[in-house]
């Protein structure tokens, strides 16, 4: 079963947990499973691994030039997850969102993924240029999921992605799934979400708990899949990672205006 999804979200806000979270309960599943970092922090597949992925495809490029191999760039991780990590520029210098383009532009080259996997995009989504819309503009991914929490910020970001899947739903396959909720423990915070998604034309497709497990998990290196198997929290990504793969919803969504923003985080945050 071939699929193209992607993970958009503000930074830190719990996308690469998620992501790693949802692909390791694929593959125990049973599916063929790539996870694609895009984000410069190259940190995206560090749980599935055991370890931050050395070898970005920018830095296996810049290295190998048009000799770079996949096994150069494609690295197997828990369950058998392939892991790939697109890489970025140094800090300060170079467009991250043309490195994207490099690097998704060579494993498609190199056919270095197999054809019938379920393909994750884990990308950032502070910046809201053509860069990081590479993976959406370029049909890369079609089935698109905001990771947020009901904070401002994240919402704002939330926002603003969702008129980048807006803009290129009109002309193309991109979809909005839905909304991926992971609490900051803020009041109301799932009424909060789910009405925002509502508005959005979208629905809060799971609502992860804040939870110790995650930490604990991360300090050893693992995914709360393989490190608490039989947790609550392991269930709560499970039951997302069935979610996205069985009978997703998709649509084209309405952004809000940043005034209708405020309001509605004033409408349940104010206690
Ligand atoms: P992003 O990829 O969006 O930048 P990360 O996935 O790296 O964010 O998460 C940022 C931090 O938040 C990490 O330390 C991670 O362990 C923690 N975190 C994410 N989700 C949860 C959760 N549900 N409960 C507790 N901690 C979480
Ligand atoms: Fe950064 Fe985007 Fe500008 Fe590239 S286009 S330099 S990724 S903000
Ligand atoms: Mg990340």
């Amino acid at each position: 079963m071939q699929k193209k999804i992607a993970f958009y979200g503000k930074g830190g806000i719990g996308k690469s947990t998620t992501a790693a979270n949802v692909s390791a309960a694929w593959a125990e599943s049973g599916y063929q499973v790539c996870q694609i970092g895009c984000d410069p922090k190259n940190d995206s597949t560090r749980l599935l691994l055991g370890r931050v992925c050395s070898q970005t495809v920018l830095d296996m490029v810049k290295k190998y030039g048009e000799e770079v191999k996949t096994e150069q760039i494609v690295q197997r991780g828990f369950g058998g997850v392939h892991c790939v990590e697109a890489g970025g520029p140094e800090p300060g210098v170079g467009c991250a969102g043309r490195g994207i383009i490099v690097a998704l532009e060579k494993l498609k080259a190199l056919r270095a993924l197999p054809e019938d996997a379920v393909i994750l995009y884990d990308v950032l989504g502070d910046v809201v240029c053509g860069g990081f819309a590479v993976p959406i503009r370029e049909g890369y991914a079609t089935d698109i999921y905001i990771v947020s929490s009901g904070e401002l910020m994240s919402l704002y970001a939330a926002n603003n992605i969702a008129k980048g899947i807006a803009r290129y739903a009109a002309r193309g396959p991109v979809r909005l799934g839905g909304i991926i909720g992971n609490s900051r423990g803020i009041a109301n915070e799932q009424a909060l979400l789910a009405e925002f998604a509502q508005r959005l034309n979208t629905s809060l497709i799971a609502y992860i708990p804040r939870d110790r497990i995650v930490n604990k998990a991360e300090i050893h290196r693992q995914t709360v899949i393989e490190f608490a198997a039989d947790s609550q929290q392991a269930t709560v990504y499970r039951q997302l990672a069935a979610v996205i793969c069985n009978d997703p919803v998709l649509s084209v969504p309405t952004p809000l205006a940043f005034s209708e923003l405020e309001e509605l985080v004033l409408a349940y945050g104010d206690e």
